[in-house]
């Protein structure tokens, strides 16, 4: 398993938002994560990446714990997380927010500046390279230099898993990446995550169009009232019907 979780729990107050749950990514997969509103699916990814600290419980990534690391250290690790409405610095450009994304740039260090800039400066050529190679698969690159404000919301959620590409991610959680977002770019966006599956990346996926999920997931979980209630491949769990009833309600 790439990525694995047990017994996590999360509280808000009197709400069990995430009550004893696990979850299990294997390597390469696509996997999915379903429940109906308000089952606690973003809570969990929160607690996967340690957004937000669990009351109780564990993750691990290639067997190795990392509820204790802060976000930042899980995505150094190769873990990275989008979000179900895509964060991006609107007043810098396209380019920009993917240059940011880059770990372990020598120019964040202020005594290499003055003695390293070449190194900078070649590290910068690179980035600037990779980053608009991943724009032009993306289809952002014409866009490089416009600022991400100017982006509809499915291009926002594309800059946010190109931005998550610059990292080199071994698993990338996308929460939603489908809502709001056109049916022509959500089928281009569905392509461009089989092509990075294919390359090696595995996903764990949050999202409520089934069309997606069932024509991209290879596993599917499905959370209710904070808990697991089944998992399975996509065509056992569309006729679950545990799951069904927690959709239609009783
Ligand atoms: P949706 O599909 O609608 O996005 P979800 O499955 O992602 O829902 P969560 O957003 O994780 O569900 O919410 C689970 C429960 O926890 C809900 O009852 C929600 O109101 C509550 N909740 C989530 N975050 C907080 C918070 N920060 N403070 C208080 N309650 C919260």
């Amino acid at each position: 398993m790439l990525l694995s979780a047990k017994g996590l729990s999360k509280s808000f107050g009197g709400i069990r938002a995430v009550n004893n749950a696990y979850l299990e990514v294997p390597r390469g997969s696509i996997t999915g994560l379903i429940g109906p509103n308000g089952a606690g699916k973003t809570t969990l990814f929160n607690l996967l990446s340690n957004f937000i600290r669990p009351d109780k419980g564990e993750v691990f990534l290639d067997g190795q714990p990392i509820h204790q690391l802060p976000p930042y250290q899980i995505a150094l690790k190769g873990c990275v997380r989008t979000f179900q409405v895509a964060r991006v610095l609107s007043r810098l450009t396209v380019l920009e927010n993917m240059l940011l994304a880059s770990p372990g740039q020598t120019g964040e260090n202020f005594l290499k500046v003055w003695f390293q800039g070449a190194k900078i400066r070649q590290q910068e050529q690179e980035n600037r390279a990779k980053a608009l190679q991943i724009l032009d698969s993306i289809g952002l690159g014409e866009k490089a230099q416009d600022y991400a404000g100017a982006l509809s919301g499915g291009q926002r959620k594309l800059l946010e898993i190109g931005r998550a590409l610059m990292t080199e991610p071994k698993l990338i959680l996308l929460d939603e990446p489908a809502a709001g977002v056109n049916p022509t770019l959500i089928a281009q966006i569905s392509d461009h995550i089989i092509e990075w599956n294919r390359q090696g990346i595995t996903f764990l996926i949050i999202e409520h169009n089934m069309d997606v999920i069932m024509s991209l997931c290879h596993h599917v979980w499905v959370l209710a009232e904070g808990t697991n209630l089944a998992d399975g491949i996509p065509s056992e769990i569309q006729k679950n019907e545990r799951v069904l009833k927690a959709y239609l309600g009783d």
